[in-house]
C-alpha cells in the first residue's frame, strides 16, 4: 500500500479552525471588536444587516496596519501579539493565537481598509474563502475597517444552521454588551439595518452600564469593591430586590475580558443567599483583576472560559465582598431621600449603633455631653457652632435618639462610649476647664486642629473635619429641603459649552434644593439669582464647574446619587484647606461641629477626619 497521509491545503485547514472560532455572527463580531481593541480604538463602530448574515463591518480608530500587516493578518498562526508559547500565559491583548482574521476571510467574503497613522495611503484588500481577490492602494481614514459578507457562503449546511434574523441579533448584541462593558473608554455605535442601536459615549463602569441597560438600573446598583493580593474586584450587584426569575445581567470580567465561570456565579449567588428568593437570580458586573500568570484564558478556542491558580481563595473572597457590599447598602435605603422626605434626620441611626460597642472610649469625644446628659454647666455658649438656627446641643441631642431606643439604658451607652465623662462630667481635661476656653484648641501646620481630651489628645485633619460638616448640613438641608438662600443684588450669568449645560438642566432641581435660585436658561447660558449660605458669590462659578466635571465622571440620574454627589462636590469645594490659618474660635466652632455631626471618624470620601493619642501612648514613647 503506497503513502496516503497528505498535508491539507491551507483553506481546508482554514475552514476547519473557522469551525472552532465562527460558530455564528456573533464570533465574528466578537473577534472584531476584540482586534480594534486590541489596536487601541478610541471609537468602534459595528454596523450588522440581517442578524450579520448579510453584513458585519467593524470600524476603528486604531493602529492601523502597513500594507504587508494587512496581507500577513489573513494567514494562519499569523500574529503580533505572541512571540513564544508562553507569551500566551502572560497576554494582556485580546489576541488569542493569529487564527481569527484567517478563519473569517476562510469563510466569508472579506473588504478590508486599513491604514497607520504614519503613511499617507492605506491599503484595500478583498478576500473570498481564503483568495486574495485585490489588493490596492487607497486613500483610506486612519485605521482598520473590515466588513465581512455572506457569512459561510461556501459551507451550506453551517449557513442553513444559522437561527433568524432575530435570534442571531440577540447574540450579537450580547457579544457587544460583553464588550462594551468592560471597555468604558471606548465609544461604541451600534447600527443594525440602518438604525442606530446603541450610542454609546467613553463614560466610567457605571455610566456605561446605565447607557446600555437603560436610566433605570441605576438606582439598582450597589458598588462592590475589595482588594487582596490574589484578585482585586470592582464592579456593580444588583440590589436583592432586582433580582430576576431569569438570568441575564450577569457578567464576570476577568481582566477586562468577559468570562463565563459557574464556580465563581455560584460565589455570588451564595452571598445572596436568604436575600432573594430561591428561584430568582441576582444581576451582577464584576470585574476581577488578577495576575495575568495566574489565569489561563486560552483553555477554549472562544475565550469564555478561564481557569483560575486559586479558586478557592477567590471563591471565598468574592463571596465575602458581595457579602460586604450588601450589608453596607442595608443602610443605604434610609438615606433615600424619594422615601424618607418626612423625616426631620437624613440618616438612621438604627443600623450604626449596633456598631458602637466596639468603638473605643476617645473616638465618642463629645463637648457637649453634659449638656446632652442634662447636667452641665453653661459651656455650651462658648460655641459658635455653623448648624444654622438648630443649635449645637440640640443636633448633639438628635444623634441619641436613636441610640437610646436602641440600647437599653443611657448610662449603660454612656459607660460604653463616653468613658471619660461618668467622673467629672466633663470631657475636657479638668485642668485646662478650669483655664480660658480658648485654651483648648490649637492648629497645627495650619492642617490640623489639636485638642484634649480626658484620656489624652485628638488630631484633626481641618480640610476633612469641614468637609464632614458641609458634607451633612448640604445632605439635610436637599433632603428636608429646607436650604437658605441668599438673593443676590444683580442676577449673576454665567456662560457653558452645550454639553455642560445639558448637564446643569439635570442637576438644576436637585441643586435648587441646596439653595441655589435659577434664572433664565439659555442654550449656553444660565442666569442665578440665588446662591446657598455657604457660597460666596464669587466661588459660584467654580462650584458649578466642579459639579459638572463630577457629575460627568458620575451617573447621577436617582435621587440618591445625585443628591449626595452634590453634597459632596459642595463640601470638597467650600471646605476649609490645609494651609488656612483659622482663629481660635474657628477652630473650637469646627471641632464643635465635627463632633455633633452623625459621622466624626471618616470624611464624605471616606478618609480618616481625626487620631487620638492617649496618655498611654505618650507615656511609652518616655520609656
Ligand atoms: P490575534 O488577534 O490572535 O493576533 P487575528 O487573526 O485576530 O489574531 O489578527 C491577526 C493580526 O492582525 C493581529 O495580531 C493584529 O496585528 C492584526 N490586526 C487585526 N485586526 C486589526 C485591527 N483592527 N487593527 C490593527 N491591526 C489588526
Ligand atoms: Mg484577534
Amino acid at each position: 500500500m503506497g503513502d496516503i497521509i497528505q498535508l491539507l491545503p491551507d483553506h481546508v485547514a482554514n475552514q476547519i479552525a473557522a469551525g472552532e472560532v465562527v460558530q455564528r455572527p456573533a464570533s465574528v463580531v466578537k473577534e472584531l471588536l476584540e482586534n480594534a481593541i486590541d489596536a487601541k480604538a478610541n471609537t468602534i463602530k459595528l454596523i450588522v444587516k440581517d442578524g450579520g448574515k448579510a453584513l458585519i463591518q467593524i470600524v476603528d480608530d486604531g493602529t492601523g496596519m502597513t500594507a504587508t500587516d494587512a496581507r500577513l493578518s489573513f494567514e494562519r498562526h499569523a500574529t503580533s501579539k505572541i512571540r513564544k508559547a508562553e507569551d500566551l500565559f502572560d497576554l494582556d491583548t485580546k489576541g488569542f493565537r493569529g487564527e481569527a482574521l484567517a478563519s473569517i476571510a476562510a469563510i466569508a467574503h472579506v473588504d478590508m481598509q486599513t491604514k497607520p497613522a504614519e503613511t499617507e495611503l492605506g491599503t484595500h484588500l478583498k478576500i473570498e474563502g481564503s483568495k486574495v481577490t485585490s489588493q490596492e492602494v487607497a486613500a483610506v481614514p486612519k485605521g482598520t475597517s473590515i466588513a465581512v459578507k455572506n457569512l459561510f457562503f461556501n459551507i451550506p449546511a453551517r449557513r442553513n444552521f444559522l437561527k433568524s434574523n432575530q435570534v442571531e441579533l440577540r447574540h450579537i448584541t450580547d457579544e457587544f454588551h460583553r464588550v462594551a462593558l468592560a471597555h468604558p473608554s471606548i465609544a461604541f455605535h451600534f447600527y443594525n439595518n440602518g438604525s442606530e442601536l446603541f450610542n454609546l459615549p467613553k463614560a466610567n463602569y457605571r455610566q456605561r452600564i446605565v447607557h446600555i441597560f437603560g436610566a433605570k438600573t441605576n438606582q439598582k446598583l450597589v458598588p462592590v469593591s475589595e482588594d487582596t493580593q490574589v484578585v482585586k474586584v470592582s464592579g456593580f450587584i444588583n440590589k436583592p430586590e432586582f433580582s430576576k426569575k431569569s438570568r441575564g445581567e450577569q457578567f464576570f470580567f476577568v481582566n477586562n475580558r468577559f468570562i463565563k465561570s459557574p464556580y465563581l456565579h455560584h460565589a455570588v449567588v451564595a452571598a445572596f443567599e436568604g436575600l432573594i428568593r430561591p428561584d430568582t437570580y441576582p444581576g451582577y458586573f464584576l470585574y476581577l483583576e488578577v495576575d495575568p500568570g495566574s489565569i489561563d484564558i486560552n483553555i477554549h478556542p472562544t475565550k469564555t472560559e478561564v481557569k483560575f491558580d486559586d479558586e478557592h481563595t477567590l471563591y471565598a473572597i468574592l463571596r465575602s465582598t458581595i457579602k460586604h457590599g450588601l450589608g453596607q447598602f442595608n443602610v443605604i435605603p434610609a438615606l433615600d431621600f424619594e422615601q424618607d422626605r418626612n423625616l426631620d434626620t437624613p440618616y438612621a441611626y438604627k443600623d450604626k449603633a449596633a456598631s458602637l460597642p466596639g468603638v473605643t472610649v476617645d473616638a465618642g469625644f463629645n463637648p457637649f455631653q453634659e449638656v446632652a446628659q442634662g447636667k452641665g454647666t453653661s459651656t455650651s455658649n462658648r460655641y459658635k457652632s455653623s448648624f444654622g438656627s438648630q443649635s449645637t446641643s440640640k443636633s448633639w441631642d438628635s444623634l441619641y435618639v436613636g441610640l437610646e431606643s436602641d440600647l437599653e439604658s443611657s448610662e449603660g451607652f454612656s459607660s460604653m462610649k463616653f468613658e471619660s465623662d461618668l467622673g467629672t462630667g466633663s470631657i475636657f481635661d479638668g485642668k485646662h476647664e478650669a483655664e480660658e476656653s480658648h485654651a483648648t484648641t490649637f492648629q497645627l501646620k495650619r492642617k490640623y486642629i489639636v485638642t484634649t481630651i480626658k484620656s489624652g489628645m485628638v488630631v484633626i485633619d481641618q480640610s476633612r473635619a469641614h468637609q464632614r460638616v458641609l458634607y451633612e448640613k448640604f445632605l439635610k438641608n436637599i433632603t428636608i429641603k429646607e436650604a437658605v438662600s441668599q438673593q443676590l443684588l444683580f442676577p449673576l450669568v454665567l456662560s457653558f459649552s452645550k454639553s455642560d449645560m445639558r448637564m446643569l438642566k439635570d442637576i438644576k432641581d436637585s441643586l435648587a434644593t441646596t439653595g441655589f435660585v435659577f434664572g433664565k436658561l439659555e442654550e449656553e447660558q444660565i442666569e442665578i439669582t440665588g446662591v446657598p449660605l455657604l457660597v460666596a458669590e464669587s466661588e459660584v462659578g467654580m462650584v458649578l464647574d466642579q459639579l459638572i466635571s463630577d457629575c460627568q465622571m458620575e451617573v447621577s440620574a436617582d435621587s440618591f446619587s445625585q443628591t449626595d454627589l452634590l453634597a459632596k462636590t459642595l463640601a470638597k469645594t467650600l471646605s476649609v484647606k490645609t494651609g488656612e490659618a483659622l482663629d481660635p474660635s474657628s477652630q473650637l466652632a469646627l471641632v464643635n461641629d465635627l463632633f455633633a455631626c452623625k459621622e466624626t471618624q471618616v470624611s464624605p470620601f471616606n478618609k480618616p477626619v481625626y487620631i487620638t493619642i492617649t496618655e498611654n501612648d505618650i507615656d511609652k514613647r518616655f520609656i
